[in-house]
């Protein structure tokens, strides 16, 4: 098998994400941990606690105040970004009712989410649940209805980013958030030659030796090379309809990652 994405049919890259994904769900951690030299944890805190889910929610109304907040975690796979909202909610906002969907299109990145759980105190409880879907067509989830979408590292694997974005605009509520964190662009160009280097000479070595699986790394580092800039991100979000708070981005470690915010007006 060979996953270099450059001359594939948009057709084909669907059931390519998804032998990729299968691939790595077991080792998707161990193997985060290594590329990102485990600061891809620090990320994920950043973005929960920049989003501070289970916050009293000012425009509701009062029946519906202590409802805590519906999320859809897109793209969700293992729960790393679920279980720290919930956790997030309940330990400093001391909100039991918050809510999270982990949504994801790969069965196995869903397995794993799902036994993971079982070491969580949501497990089996109406705080989490999980559906399998593809983020760019989700007819079971009514319009209007999510407090907050997060998609985290997974919306450069979309084949048709904007449907996504579209799609995220449709179900959030007026005043909700879409919040994005994704490989971006790094601004310093010679932090960026490094950062090149680091990507396609020791990424697929890594994923060889430890996953023993180097073509879905291979991948991985194409699918970041290929992936918007900020400011083009930006502007497909701002085509979705949302509205952009501020810059409209936050870059992290010098835009290896950046967070993306819109608000639905
Ligand atoms: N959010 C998790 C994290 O940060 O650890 C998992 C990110 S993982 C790199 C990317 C995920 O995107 C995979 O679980 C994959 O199955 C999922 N994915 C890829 N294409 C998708 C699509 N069209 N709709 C929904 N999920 C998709």
């Amino acid at each position: 098998t060979h996953f270099g994405f450059t001359n594939v049919p948009e057709s084909e890259k669907e059931s390519r994400v998804g032998a990729v994904f299968s691939s790595v769900a077991s080792s998707y951690d161990n193997m985060n941990d290594l590329m990102s030299l485990g600061i891809h944890r620090l990320w994920k805190d950043h973005f929960v606690r920049s989003l501070n889910p289970g916050t009293p929610v000012a425009n509701r109304p009062a029946d519906a105040k202590d409802q805590g907040w519906n999320i859809l975690d897109i793209a969700g796979g293992t729960g790393d970004i679920a279980f720290r909202m919930l956790d997030h909610a309940t330990n400093i906002n001391h909100d039991m009712q918050t809510r999270v969907t982990i949504s994801d299109i790969n069965a196995d990145m869903l397995a794993e989410g799902r036994k993971r759980s079982t070491a969580t105190p949501y497990y089996n409880t109406p705080r989490l649940s999980f559906v399998q879907a593809n983020a760019q067509d989700m007819p079971h989830i009514p319009s209007n209805s999510v407090d907050l979408y997060t998609v985290v590292f997974g919306i450069r694997n979309f084949t048709d980013k904007q449907a996504a974005l579209n799609e995220a605009f449709r179900v959030l509520k007026p005043g909700g958030v879409f919040a994005c964190m994704e490989f971006s662009k790094v601004e310093n160009p010679l932090f960026d030659a490094v950062y090149k280097r680091w990507n396609f000479g020791a990424i697929p070595l890594i994923g060889q030796i430890v996953a023993g699986d180097r073509d879905s790394y291979q991948y991985l580092v194409e699918s970041i090379e290929r992936f918007p800039s900020q400011e083009e991100f930006r502007g497909m979000i701002q085509q979705a309809g949302f509205e952009i708070p501020g810059k409209g981005y936050e870059n992290l470690t010098g835009g290896i990652a950046a967070i993306h915010k819109g608000i639905k007006p």
